[in-house]
């Protein structure tokens, strides 16, 4: 039986689009294949949500 890809961004464990992981200085940072959002690798092969994303990214009313 075909193996399906589901995401497991349900659980806060991301796939990285690979050819777009980038040093931040502190961690890889990459954008989730699956829903897109932004993701932060907290050790090998775990990526996680970004929890401390760049101040570039916050909005523009805080
Ligand atoms: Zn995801």
């Amino acid at each position: 039986m075909r193996k399906p890809e589901v995401p497991l961004c349900w659980f806060n464990r991301h796939t990285p689009i690979r050819d777009r992981a980038k040093w931040d200085g502190t961690h890889f940072i990459s954008t989730c294949r699956f829903c897109s959002t932004a993701i932060r690798r907290r050790s090998h092969g775990q990526w996680l949500k970004d929890w401390q994303p760049a101040e570039d990214s916050q909005p523009a009313w805080l």
